[in-house]
């Protein structure tokens, strides 16, 4: 504040009854964001999906966490019950976190970068990519996580704005809006691929690193 206005509201004995508002007010304005958002995804019919969903899939966890991880589009336990990654992809997910002690809901907030499921569990199309992130960006904007974990091809291209491999933009900082972000492999890809779980344990801990550098 102008050092001159902070001068004159101390003079009145009002500075810190202001500043104290001003942080209610900020925490109002998420809060009805967060309502206004919540409201949005379940009416959004920006792109097709919106006719094959049983319901969108906004995310799960404190939304004051400071890990944010980022999939790619709910499957069909995730239509059916409106929480990511719940399913058996899901089930590795949680057992990796709790070996870090984390765990989903407590420091963890879970995204996709889709709301909707793609019909048959097919990739998403880049036109519903398109029109579903600006969801995301503003997720991520309540959120503020001081570290993003993005998981798979979908979530990483998609924050990073690139179409390089998960292998090559593993093991290195990336920044999203300035905040740190590391990629992994998709915990439905590991369990396809079970070598890769090392992989992704070490993307882990490089991203707890990151978070704790
Ligand atoms: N895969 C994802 O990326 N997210 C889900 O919610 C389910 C499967």
């Amino acid at each position: 504040m102008n050092p001159r206005r902070l001068a004159i509201l101390k003079e009145m004995g009002l500075a810190p009854v202001w500043r104290l508002r001003q942080r209610v007010e900020i925490v109002e304005e998420k809060d009805s964001d967060w309502t206004r958002l919540e409201r949005e995804v379940p009416a959004c019919t920006a792109c097709a999906l919106h006719k094959t969903r049983s319901r969108t899939v906004i995310g799960v966890g404190d939304r004051n966490d400071d890990w944010l991880l980022v999939g790619e589009a709910p499957g069909a336990e995730e239509d059916r019950l409106g929480q990511p990654l719940v399913g058996q992809a899901g089930r590795l997910l949680d057992n990796m976190l709790a070996a870090i002690g984390l765990a989903r809901g407590e420091n963890v907030y879970i995204a996709n970068v889709l709301k909707c499921r793609p019909p048959g569990n097919r990739n998403p199309e880049p036109e519903e990519v398109a029109r579903c992130t600006p969801f995301l960006e503003r997720q991520i904007a309540l959120i503020q996580p001081r570290i993003i974990v993005a998981m798979g091809r979908f979530a990483a291209q998609t924050l990073l704005g690139s179409d390089a491999t998960i292998a090559s933009l593993r093991g290195r900082v990336h920044r999203y809006a300035g905040v740190p972000l590391v990629v992994t492999y998709h915990p439905a890809y590991l369990l396809r691929n079970l070598p890769d779980k090392a992989k992704a344990w070490s993307d882990l801990l490089f991203a707890r690193r990151t978070l704790n550098a």
